[in-house]
């Protein structure tokens, strides 16, 4: 199914041309063939259709995949394949607390009569069983392809220069290839977009006390401190492992990537005040930046984005990749319900339809996102005071508790049909 030769002045037209293989692209070509749409994805890099890892092999970026997430990975067939590679770990609750104070909020699948409040995975997991569902389906997908160019601007159907020299035409171009998309650059869609202060250190650690099956968040002095329960290597083992997303100044981020593993250990069990026993080791660590980005528009006559591509947000409520799949849900609806009545893919109305659903979505998640990181980054005592307030207020509070928890869980009523059970 892939093609890496060069293939000079070939000429190939697709209906959908998806740019990006990633979570989101390779979720979106499965979606649409299921639906009667064929699409050809191409992919900077290559497939990664590995489907036995051993306990050694760890992917440092994990994803905490919200139910919506997890009903569309379960329609296009690839939440079986990411069960039977028995890394998945389910989290049954949720525990934010305030290092600067008493304020704590805890959220129960319980309480929200669910049999959990999601899934924490290695997105290698995620790509691997979309890859091979890709195969299954036979899907065309190029490979360690360089996108040169877009042409005409504003108009359908677009033709896209590869710098191999092949050239594709597409009724519509999807934009799946994340934060820095070309897609988006070529396009000269805008974004309103800046750094947040801090970077996010990630890696993964092993514990001496089980992780209970929580997701553990603690605001600090200094940042957010997230730890995530992953599935144990070894089960017959004690202790546990947990997946860091550590986000701190960047300076601070280097110099905690850089400690030797003893020091990093010990830093981490002060800043978690030991809530999990001691940290005993530690996996390679990386360092990325955090930065906010969300393009002003989602689309033009012949060309629309999704996933990162359209907006990237700060990881501290783990909704990034779960917006994407909703964006992909809402794409899929969008082009079933042109194809029924006849439009075509790249038409400006039908894009725009999309853009209405999913775009006012996206904003609300990316503002309470931005709100929280801001409260929990200013160490001011009057503010300190206010907000351990307002956490035992949301705590005693029932409905908006609920609310904020329909957010984030992804169980609103108004759902793309993909989304949904
Ligand atoms: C520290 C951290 C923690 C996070 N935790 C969570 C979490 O718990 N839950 C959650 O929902 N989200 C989380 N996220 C966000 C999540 O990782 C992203 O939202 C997700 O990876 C976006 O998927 P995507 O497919 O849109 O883009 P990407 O994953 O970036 O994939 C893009 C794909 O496009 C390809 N590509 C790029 N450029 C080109 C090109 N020019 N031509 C062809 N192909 C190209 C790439 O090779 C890649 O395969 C986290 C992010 C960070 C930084």
């Amino acid at each position: 199914m892939t093609k890496t030769s060069a293939q000079q002045t070939e000429q190939h037209h697709f209906p959908l041309v998806i740019v990006g293989a990633g979570m989101v692209g390779a979720a979106l070509a499965c979606a649409l063939h299921d639906a009667g749409i064929d699409s050809l994805l191409l992919e900077a890099g290559t497939l990664n259709d590995q489907t036995d890892w051993s306990a050694d092999d760890v992917d440092p970026r994990v994803s905490a995949l919200s139910l919506a997430s997890q009903n569309l990975l379960t329609h296009i067939g690839a939440w079986p394949r990411i069960t039977a590679m028995g890394r998945l770990q389910d989290y049954q609750r949720m525990y934010v607390w305030d290092g600067c104070g008493t304020g704590h909020i805890e959220f129960k699948a319980s309480e929200q009569h669910l049999p959990n409040l999601g899934h924490i995975l290695e997105n290698k997991t995620i790509t691997s069983a979309l890859h091979q569902e890709l195969e299954q389906r036979a899907i065309p997908v190029w490979t360690q392809v360089v996108l040169q160019d877009i042409s005409p601007q504003s108009q359908s159907p677009r033709r896209l220069n590869l710098a191999d020299g092949r050239v594709i035409t597409a009724d519509l171009v999807v934009g799946a290839d994340g934060a820095n998309s070309k897609v988006r650059q070529l396009s000269g869609l805008p974004t309103r977009e800046w750094d947040y202060p801090h970077h996010a250190l990630v890696t993964r650690v092993a514990l001496t006390q089980s992780h209970a099956n929580t997701a553990w968040q603690r605001f600090t002095e200094n940042g957010i401190l997230a730890l995530l329960p992953l599935r144990s290597p070894d089960d017959s083992k004690a202790g546990s492992h947990c997946s860091i997303v550590w986000s701190m100044p960047a300076l601070t981020a280097k110099e905690h990537q850089a400690m030797p593993e003893d020091d990093f250990c010990l830093a981490l069990e002060q800043a978690f005040e030991g809530r999990l026993g001691k940290v005993l080791s530690t996996d390679a660590r990386y360092v990325i930046p955090l930065r906010q980005r969300h393009a002003k528009s989602y689309y033009q006559a012949g060309l629309v984005l999704v996933g990162d591509a359209a907006h990237t947000i700060h990881p501290l409520a783990g909704q990034g990749v779960n917006l994407g799949f909703l964006d992909v849900a809402a794409l899929v609806q969008t082009l079933q319900e042109a194809q029924h009545t006849g439009q075509q893919f790249g038409d400006s109305k039908v894009l725009n339809t999309y853009q209405q659903r999913r775009r006012g979505d996206n904003l609300r998640m990316m503002a309470l996102m931005e709100s929280f990181a801001r409260l929990f980054g200013n160490q001011h005592p009057l503010l300190s005071m206010l907000r351990n307030q307002a956490m035992h207020s949301m705590q005693s509070l029932a409905p908006i508790k609920q609310h904020l928890a329909q957010e984030a869980l992804g169980v609103g009523k108004h759902l793309p049909p993909l989304a949904r059970p």
